[in-house]
């Protein structure tokens, strides 16, 4: 047995093209669609063509398009932020019509869905069918993968923001498509994290340089990510492979000299299709 990961989203939550911009990378990415980047997630494959979602996007029909013909058996829920789960709308009785898929949250986050309409519709019709999940307990996939949740630093409106561990038959990814700071990690998340051998993590920004680049910020300490390079720091020492995924429109990886200079430090940036092996 041995389920395949695929990166279907690599984006922040508005994707690329961002709505309304016409930076270099936007613009390109509306006159080449090959530049074109879905917001954020990640589709386990298990040997059975079933399908397990983390994430659940705006651009979810063109991601499940991406997958192919397979059956959709669960979604693990990160955060409540708009690019993370409001793709939920296309199981509904207007799209996919799906029934009882198994949706995966923290307490905070299967709350939300069960308490707010519209999403409550999906619950009342079951078309999902809502899975609390505690930071210890495990979910399990494919008959070859563990899922489990654990407490990632992000703002938190509306729910808790978790990151997932996946782990295979030999190898372990995790995956963090939202993060403010490495340091907010408590030590076992922490060395859970710089100990996995696939980190598929939060790169928004690129770096400080960028952030000074974008006008209206008051200062650097307002934007809540790190940026790669405090990430490459972080990471440095390990033995993980590095992948940024979740990138802002206006991040510097974005153009081919930069992302060169990450590849020099042996991390890269995720596209769309990237395939992982835990087995
Ligand atoms: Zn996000
Ligand atoms: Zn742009
Ligand atoms: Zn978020």
């Amino acid at each position: 047995m041995s389920t395949r990961i695929v990166v279907t989203g690599t984006a922040q939550d508005a994707g690329i093209p961002s709505p309304g911009c016409s930076c270099r990378h936007c613009t390109r990415a509306r006159l080449d669609p090959k530049s074109r980047r879905f917001p954020a997630s990640i589709a386990l494959i298990s040997d059975s063509a079933e399908v397990m979602m983390v994430d659940s996007t705006p651009s979810f029909p063109e991601q499940w398009a991406m997958l192919g013909h397979l059956r959709l058996a669960g979604i693990c829920l990160t955060h409540a932020h708009m690019g993370h789960y409001t793709g939920l709308m296309f199981l509904g009785r207007e799209g996919l019509n799906s029934s009882n898929v198994n949706t995966y949250g923290t307490a905070s986050m299967t709350r939300f869905l069960a308490e707010n309409a519209p999403w409550s519709q999906l619950v009342n019709l079951c078309n999902i069918q809502l899975h609390s999940v505690s930071w210890q307990e495990k979910v399990t996939f494919g008959g070859d993968v563990e899922i489990q949740f654990f407490p990632v630093p992000h703002r938190a409106e509306y729910t808790d923001t978790a990151g997932v561990l996946i782990r295979g038959s030999k190898k372990t990814l995790v995956y963090i498509p939202d993060i403010d700071t490495w340091e907010g990690l408590d030590e076992g998340t922490a060395e859970l994290i710089k100990k996995s051998d696939v980190a598929l993590v939060d790169g928004t920004f690129y770096s400080d340089e960028e952030l000074r680049q974008l006008s209206g910020l008051r200062s650097i300490e307002d934007i809540p990510h790190p940026t790669i390079q405090n990430s490459l720091e972080w990471f440095s020492g390990c033995n993980t492979q590095l992948v940024f995924t979740h990138l802002n429109h206006t991040n510097l990886g974005l153009d081919a000299k930069v992302e060169n200079e990450l590849k020099k430090r042996g991390a890269r940036l995720a596209v769309e299709g990237d395939t992982f092996w835990l087995s």
